[in-house]
């Protein structure tokens, strides 16, 4: 063996046991009570959790959007995640008007390899949904991107539904899975129209150009179309009590429908767009933040099974960046840091608080992504799988910062905020490369990973 994890407690979507873990050729080979090989690197975990790492199934590095682009790059982004516990993650390849997907995915690839220091995957938006792109479909999931993002908002990028119900039929056949950005654009439109005339510009009235109201509505109907045509469908960042609701009525009608939240909707809630002097912008966001009462119904829907997968949808701007939407909040670009803080916002918020379990914490961060993102290799702790994995201090105490996190943006949602339990030793495929706060990782390790079918 090359390395052996000692007197760690092992977690995993179903169990918690003491064991060491055993790792060679970027492999876990063995786990059991006492692991000894005199070759092998000793990393003793003792009062320490080992985790299979983060998949974040949510992740926006290096995006165009409203005339800048996301602040963190493929290298600086992928070293935040690992900082963070994080071994995988699925960014977007989002086609452009007049590009084939299987450009559109060659583009991004151009963008990230050699670049990326955790493997990646790569969702795909499609936004020009003509003929032959549709034609493209089959082959695009068996190279390996079997998941899709349509936008039911966003001028650049909506797409009717028509389109949707056509995509995720086509999908559905060759056995991969729509995920959708579910918010009514017409209503968008009119509301916010409705803002500007009357003068309301400031960073507040982004969450009411975009009500609770309006997302429920889309996910409804982005069920309903899938259920229509007998498809499968995942729902990205849902933020509220309504919306979930949908997602429980569906399900329990027996539709298989997926969805997903972040930790900002568990967490953070609509006061903070009043911040002063402009600091509201730091939490523009699309869906926006709602209220204390849909953080709990969140809470509870992650506990019940109703939600499957926490994502961060880590998107940074700076605030130079945010500035461009001065005297306008249509002009702020959408997103925020977060990859690097799922992990320890979700257990000292989630299972500190009692909210949810620690295997249920590992199960939606890591095991049920894996599963519906087709990674039959990740997500979990085993013989065979790859060595992916978080050594994770529930003692350790935190002060979250910007200035000490990695994310490259000059603000954090969470400044300020103590969290008890932080990763402290990050492994991609048996290649330590954090520790202790070091990073020891190069950009050459990631890969591309050409994904399975989603797992339901
Ligand atoms: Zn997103």
């Amino acid at each position: 063996m090359e390395l052996i994890i000692k007197n760690g407690t092992v977690v995993t979507a179903k169990e918690t046991y003491l064991a060491d873990v055993g790792v060679a050729g970027g492999k876990i080979v063995a786990i059991a009570e006492k692991l000894e090989d005199p070759e092998a690197r000793v990393i003793d975990a003792t009062g320490k959790y080992v985790m299979p790492g983060i998949i974040d199934g949510h992740v926006h590095l290096a995006l165009p959007f409203g005339g800048t682009v996301s602040a963190d790059d493929f290298s600086s982004g992928t070293k935040a995640a690992a900082f963070g516990g994080v071994t995988t993650i699925v960014d977007f390849a989002i086609q452009m008007k007049g590009e084939s997907l299987a450009d559109a995915i060659a583009r991004r690839r151009a963008e990230a390899d050699g670049k990326v220091c955790i493997d990646y995957g790569l969702h795909v938006g499609i936004t020009d949904a003509r003929e032959e792109v549709l034609r493209e479909i089959p082959e695009v999931i068996s190279n390996g991107c079997p998941t899709f993002k349509l936008f039911m908002t966003y001028d650049a990028f909506v797409v009717d539904d028509g389109t949707l119900l056509s995509i995720i039929e086509k999908t559905t056949d060759s056995g991969g899975m729509v995920g959708v950005h579910a918010e009514n654009h017409k209503i968008i439109g009119y509301l916010t129209a409705r803002l500007l005339s009357e003068g309301k510009t400031a960073p507040q009235y982004h969450a009411v150009s975009r009500p609770d109201w309006c997302e429920a509505e889309a996910t409804s109907r982005a069920i309903r179309l899938a259920e229509a045509v007998g498809g499968k469908l995942y729902i990205f960042h849902l933020t509220c009590s309504r919306a979930l609701d949908e997602v429980v009525a569906g399900r329990e009608r027996g539709m298989p429908v997926y969805a997903e939240t972040c930790p900002q909707y568990l967490l953070l809630t609509a006061d903070c767009y009043l911040e002063p002097d402009f600091g509201g912008a730091k939490y523009v966001m699309s869906p926006p933040l709602r209220t204390a009462f849909d953080n709990e119904a969140l809470w509870k829907g992650l506990r019940d099974g109703y939600l499957q997968v926490v994502g961060s949808d880590h998107c940074p701007f700076t605030m130079e960046q945010k500035k461009l939407g001065l005297g306008d909040f249509t002009k702020i670009p959408n997103g925020a840091p977060g990859v690097e803080t799922t992990l320890p916002l979700l257990y000292s918020e989630g299972v500190l608080k009692g909210r949810i379990s620690l295997n249920r914490m590992v199960e939606v961060l890591s095991t049920n992504p894996a599963c519906l993102f087709g990674l039959p290799n990740k997500g979990s702790l085993a013989v065979g799988y790859d060595a992916d994995i978080v050594i994770f201090d529930p003692d350790k105490e935190v002060v979250l910062s910007y200035q000490d996190l990695h994310m490259c943006t000059d603000y954090s949602p969470y400044e300020g905020l103590r969290v008890k339990g932080y990763p402290v030793t990050t492994i991609s495929r048996g290649r330590v490369i954090v520790e202790n706060g070091i990073f020891t990782g190069d950009f050459t390790h990631g890969r591309f990973v050409a994904r399975r079918l989603p797992q339901f």
